[in-house]
């Protein structure tokens, strides 16, 4: 049987684009042609490859989801690999992403986001959520998530919206993280360099 490469493995690790940069502020275009070419920081690729390098991306950096325009890339594409609260896995990708559900209990759960690097917040979200899309080979899936992956699976979409974990802060919260921001030893910085 042959072993299905590890996630990632062909990747390139890409710098992540941190808060402030436009490309995160709008919302990411479909992807209309599955086998059209990519291009990422002015290199070639296709879907596949992007895929690989969010992969090799969100690992170099940490995270446990990561969005397409996170490296620059305008595109309806996020990967994740997270646990939910049951410590169970869940590791996929998903282009053209809809949520179609967000429901259950709002629960306020810290939050961070790889373009506000050392930043965490507790922020309001559906306990339960149902995220339909495609796989690279045009495959339809849907998935489920409780708790922590669900909390993934709706910031992630949100971040092909042009949104951000902050928009759902209110008050002295959402005040108090957009001061660490403004603080943050990376504000005013393009990009936050491959480790
Ligand atoms: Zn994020």
């Amino acid at each position: 049987m042959r072993r299905r490469a590890i996630p990632g493995s062909s990747g390139r690790v890409r710098p992540v684009r941190l808060l402030g940069d436009p490309v995160l502020a709008a919302p990411c275009a479909e992807v209309e042609d599955f086998t059209a070419p990519v291009e990422v920081d002015g290199d070639r690729t296709d879907l596949a490859g992007l895929v690989e390098s969010m992969f090799a991306t969100m690992y170099a950096f940490d995270g446990v989801g990561l969005a397409a325009n996170q490296i620059g890339v305008p595109l309806r594409v996020f990967v994740y690999d997270c646990p939910d609260d049951e410590d169970v896995r869940h590791l996929g990708h998903l282009v053209n992403p809809r949520l179609v559900s967000a429901d259950g209990l709002e629960v306020r759960g810290p939050e961070g986001c790889l373009s506000l690097p050392g930043l965490e917040a507790p922020t309001p979200r559906a306990d339960e959520a149902v995220v339909e899309g495609f796989t690279l080979d045009g495959a339809r899936v849907r998935v489920t998530g409780t708790g922590f992956f669900a909390r993934c699976l709706q910031h992630e979409c949100a971040h092909l919206d042009g949104g951000l974990y902050l928009d759902h802060l209110t008050g002295s919260t959402h005040r108090r993280t957009l001061r660490a921001a403004r603080r943050a030893p990376w504000a005013g910085a393009a990009v936050r360099p491959v480790p």
